[in-house]
């Protein structure tokens, strides 16, 4: 990490390599914490880097801090203000990755929830890439199974649930796939390592349902309603199967640092002829096009860093 970089920690502005916290602090041992993963995306166009579904992911912030028994010290239109100051003092003219955090502060030993500290921290970071995958993804059902509602809370962003996508994504990675595609504990399709899951068939998309495990990724919905609204296409959220990733004819994944990524084969099986299929093709062309502040319709889902302002819609 880059030292210099501003960042928000502790109820104000700050280099980075300035704001410590103790070997002893709560979430390091116990993954007590919450956070969220938004991307900032440039338009050389407009001269403006523009967050891309800042309140949205907020607000799943204050749902998983909730859930926790967090207090976030602010609403979600404070931490739109942070974010895009943050962003502004880092003066970025490219992509960025901005990374919210809620912590257990404490240093102590004990696990629990109640009776801790909390603390918050948002870094915001230049970010290029999550998968260098023209070619699409080489996937692997993986042996781990998604974490199960009864066991953790599969909708909140908690740090410590990711140790099951640790555990699957090095599974994978080292067995010489690209990603890990996780089963939910009652055997059905769930999602990727940190990202949801689509599977296409004869012209209709597919994803699992919120009963699935899954974190209900802001990238999930972005994709559900241009699919619907801009190529009138048929979303079905249900249960869905492992033998019907190998029966596809797509299959793409998504979230916010992956952005959408095309599965070229699951387990050996080719999806389709191994190449970006129709539907994976237009959606990630508008999405490149939405982030980016070309589409005044979708203006509403952008935040302004230097115009610190929601994007005008025209
Ligand atoms: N599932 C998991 C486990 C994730 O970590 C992510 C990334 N946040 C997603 C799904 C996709 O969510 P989003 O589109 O909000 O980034």
């Amino acid at each position: 990490m880059d030292g210099s970089l501003t960042i928000y920690a502790n109820g104000r502005f700050c280099r980075y390599d300035e704001a410590k916290i103790g070997l002893m602090t709560h979430a390091l041992h116990y993954g007590t914490g919450c956070f969220e993963g938004v991307r900032g995306f440039w338009s050389t166009r407009d001269e403006e880097l523009y967050l891309f579904q800042l309140e949205d992911h907020y607000e799943r912030l204050h749902a998983s801090a909730k859930i926790l028994m967090m207090k976030v010290p602010h609403t979600v239109a404070e931490l739109v203000k942070i974010t895009t100051e943050l962003c502004a003092r880092n003066n970025f003219r490219g992509d960025v990755y901005v990374r919210p955090l809620m912590y257990k502060s404490n240093e102590e030993i004990g696990v629990r929830l109640h009776d801790v500290r909390d603390a918050l921290a948002i870094v915001a970071m230049p970010f290029d890439r999550y998968f260098d995958a023209t070619a699409g993804l080489n996937c692997t059902v993986s042996a781990w199974r998604r974490i199960d509602d009864t066991t953790a809370p599969a909708r909140a962003k908690v740090t410590g649930v990711y140790i099951n996508s640790a555990l699957a994504k090095s599974e994978a990675v080292l067995n010489g796939y690209d990603e890990a595609i996780l089963l939910s504990a009652d055997g059905h399709v769930s999602e990727g390592s940190a990202e949801n899951i689509f599977i296409v068939k004869k012209g209709v998309i597919y994803t699992p349902d919120a009963s699935q495990n899954i974190l209900e990724g802001c990238t999930r919905k972005t994709l559900m309603t241009l699919a619907e609204a801009e190529f009138g296409l048929t979303v079905v959220e249900r249960a869905i199967d492992r033998s019907e990733l190998f029966t596809a004819d797509e299959v793409f994944i998504s979230g916010s640092a992956a952005g959408l990524q095309f599965v070229r084969a699951v387990d050996h099986r080719v999806v389709g002829d191994g190449t970006q299929g129709p539907i994976a093709k237009k959606l990630a062309d508008l999405y490149d096009k939405v982030v980016r502040g070309a589409l005044p319709t979708y203006h509403g889902w952008l935040t302004r860093t230097y115009g610190s302002r929601k994007a005008a819609a025209v």
